[in-house]
């Protein structure tokens, strides 16, 4: 078992596990209940983590969850004038060049 990939929330989590599930590679959730906010744990901010069963597809997997991670959507930011997506150190919109909240 290798740890391949923190997510920030459950739902990203599970998203990936899905994802690699995709490529036939087995993965796990740890500390996914985490988040619960259950006492002192969730003060110490502990995130899901994913981890791979097999220790050969690690680097393979953990590539994989990289490159969906750049191109997530979480990157950017949503025009507050058109809605269309922006990359983070954009200061205006490349599509109606609003300026970006
Ligand atoms: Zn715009």
């Amino acid at each position: 078992m290798k740890r391949v990939y923190i997510a920030a929330n459950l739902m990203d989590a599970q998203m990936m596990v899905d994802v690699l599930g995709t490529q036939s590679i087995k993965a796990h959730i740890f500390n996914a209940n985490a988040s619960g906010g259950v006492g002192e744990l969730a003060a110490t901010q502990i995130w899901p983590e994913v981890w791979v069963e097999d220790n050969e597809l690690a680097a393979h997997a953990a590539r994989l969850l990289r490159e969906i991670h750049s191109a997530d959507s979480s990157e950017n930011k949503p025009c507050p004038h058109c809605g269309e997506l922006n990359p983070r150190n954009f200061l205006s919109c490349w599509n109606c060049g609003g300026i970006l909240g």
